[in-house]
């Protein structure tokens, strides 16, 4: 049986031709004209100003919070139910995290609990120093809620759009939003680098400190000369290669993953105790991966665990949602906001099959034996 993965890599077919260039051009190097083109073709299709490219999506969240001057002593609003990446570089930075629930509907950061939060360290003295924001799954947040909290409190929102690359809110593609946003290009995300990730700003003086800080910080002199310290975070020319190649194909391969949603739906919905995550009103996601909750008082003690084992035994891989970042030992005593809805979500969540190469074959494979297993 062939394996079947959650969200492998899924190349266009151009990528070679961008290799050989890099290697005929001899930029094997973080430096070269791949760099700049897929830099401009990103704040293109996002329609944002500016952007560099960096070797992952945790580096463009450091560096992004880091020009924030985040730093020892300040807290850092961030959504609990998202991936560690998310709230690492908080840490690196010698701040501290705050951790928020999740609303039901669309799963992410929910806009009260936030404002609560946000009030309650005001009050206290502690005006928290930025919200990150993640459009999880590449379900967009509600933008409107919490953009309207960062501007009366005057927080600045960063936007962690790691998984949402051609999702759009109102209109707009995501990542155009935060005061800066970032993406990750890692190897199982809607398009891939090979590892890599970027930093995107309408405001140019954050773009360049970032590519600034990216190469180590050098200062305008013909030797070496730092007045700062910097990081060697910039993105390869060959890496950048396979990012156009990838670019060039984004709008297929969100369409590919709306469409793996939608089999899900129509085949699953109506099994008892299976729900999905929301689409919200003016909220198109790019469905990076599709996922179902299980609820067991429902279902007739159908759990993801057993569809998971299921899945697996058929060499089909799926994985739990996100383990709420509250739970985890690394962030034990870490203040959080909210009730036990992420809790839920990672109790009953299970992440299918998602990539843009599946077929209606394999499609077919994952929910029959979905359906089997339903008692
Ligand atoms: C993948 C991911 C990141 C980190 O990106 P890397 O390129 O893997 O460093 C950050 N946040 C979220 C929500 C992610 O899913």
């Amino acid at each position: 049986m062939k394996k079947i993965w959650v969200s492998p890599p899924h190349q266009s077919g151009n990528e070679l031709k961008y290799i050989q260039e890099a290697l005929d051009s001899n930029y094997l190097a973080p430096a070269g004209p791949h760099i700049e083109a897929f830099e401009q073709s990103l704040s293109e299709y996002v329609c944002v100003g500016h952007a560099a490219a960096l070797s992952s999506g945790t580096a463009a969240l450091h560096l992004a919070l880091k020009i924030l001057d985040v730093g020892p002593g300040d807290i850092v609003i961030c959504p609990t139910f998202t991936f560690t990446a998310s709230a690492n570089p908080i840490v690196y930075l010698g701040a501290t995290p705050v951790f928020v629930d999740s609303e039901m509907s669309s799963w992410n950061m929910c806009a009260d609990v936030l404002e609560s939060a946000v009030k309650h360290y005001i009050h206290r003295g502690k005006k928290p120093k930025a919200i990150i924001g993640v459009h999880i799954y590449g379900m967009p947040v509600r933008l409107d809620e919490i953009l309207s909290i960062s501007h009366k409190y005057e927080i600045p929102f960063v936007e962690d759009a790691a998984e949402a690359l051609g999702s759009m809110y109102k209109g707009r593609k995501v990542g155009s939003f935060g005061t800066m946003s970032i993406l990750s290009f890692n190897g199982n995300k809607i398009i891939t680098t090979s590892g890599g990730g970027a930093i995107l700003s309408d405001n140019e003086s954050f773009i360049s400190k970032a590519k600034f800080l990216s190469t180590q910080a050098k200062d305008e002199a013909p030797h070496y000369q730092h007045s700062e310290i910097g990081y060697n975070y910039r993105l390869s020319n060959v890496s950048a290669g396979i990012g156009r190649a990838q670019l060039e194909v984004i709008e297929e391969r969100v369409k590919q993953r709306r469409s793996n949603f939608q089999f899900y739906q129509r085949e699953l919905k109506n099994l008892p105790g299976i729900s999905f995550q929301n689409e919200a009103k003016h909220s198109c996601s790019n469905r990076w991966l599709s996922c179902i909750l299980i609820d067991p008082l429902v279902s007739n003690g159908l759990t993801r665990e057993s569809i998971r084992l299921a899945l697996l035994k058929e060499n089909i891989e799926s994985r739990p949602l996100w383990k709420p970042l509250h739970l985890q030992r690394v962030f034990k005593g870490v203040s959080y906001f909210g009730g036990n809805i992420s809790e839920r979500l990672f109790e009953l969540g299970l992440c299918l099959p998602s990539g843009s190469d599946l077929s209606d074959e394999d499609l077919s494979r994952i929910t029959l034996l979905i359906k089997l297993k339903c008692p």
